[in-house]
């Protein structure tokens, strides 16, 4: 064999290992995908996919100047009722968020049970709307952030949890909390933002 003719022999075969290992490290990199298959991380994604489309739904409040509080309700992977707070645009103290999903939900469903469904929502539901879902008997709610002077998924009472009553509802919280409590936030020192400059003018 030449000079040149080894070279070419020796990159060939280097080249011919490169490839052989490069296709095992594609098939460890997908044996390591394939253990991302874990239920519990492809709930979490689910469960911050569809919270993002309840914020999404939040931003709608916020554009108006409502509490932003945003709701979407799924089933087998679909969303079947989206809802918005509308309280003060609606002058109707049940346009909650959930209530307006809920309500959505069964009129597309045909059913006023949503028991295969989850609900997600920004905000912890009130009494209202955690009645609402135990009566709709949804299946499983997932919260954005607590609400400790209104919340009734475990802040003040826990009326989705309870064995007195005739349904029980999954409960997962926390889920992206930091989104949901930053729109909060923003939402509440913006209005007191706007609350002192409307004091400021009427006094001068
Ligand atoms: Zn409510």
């Amino acid at each position: 064999m030449t000079a040149s003719g080894l070279v070419f022999f020796q990159s060939s075969v280097f080249a011919g290992r490169e490839k052989k290992n490069r296709a095992e490290r594609n098939i460890m990199g997908r044996a390591q995908q394939e253990r991302n298959t874990d239920p519990a991380e492809i709930r979490k994604k689910t469960d911050e996919k569809y919270m993002r489309q309840a914020l999404r739904q939040a931003k709608k409040a916020y554009d108006l100047e409502e509490t932003p509080i945003g709701c979407v309700i799924v089933r087998d992977g679909k969303v079947i009722g989206r809802g918005y707070n509308r309280r003060n645009t609606d002058k109707d103290p049940l346009a909650h968020a959930e209530i307006t999903a809920i309500k959505k939900a069964s009129r597309k469903t045909g059913d006023w049970r949503l028991e295969e469904c989850t609900l997600y929502v920004t905000l912890e539901p009130c009494q209202m709307c955690a009645g609402a879902i135990v009566q709709a008997r949804v299946a499983r709610v997932v919260v954005g952030c607590m609400n400790p002077k209104a919340g009734c998924a475990g802040s003040i009472l826990n009326l989705l949890d309870m064995k007195e009553f005739n349904h029980q509802v999954q409960l997962e919280t926390g889920v992206l909390e930091e989104e949901c409590s930053m729109l909060m936030k923003t939402f509440f020192k913006e209005l007191r933002m706007k609350q002192k400059m409307r004091k400021k003018s009427l006094a001068e």
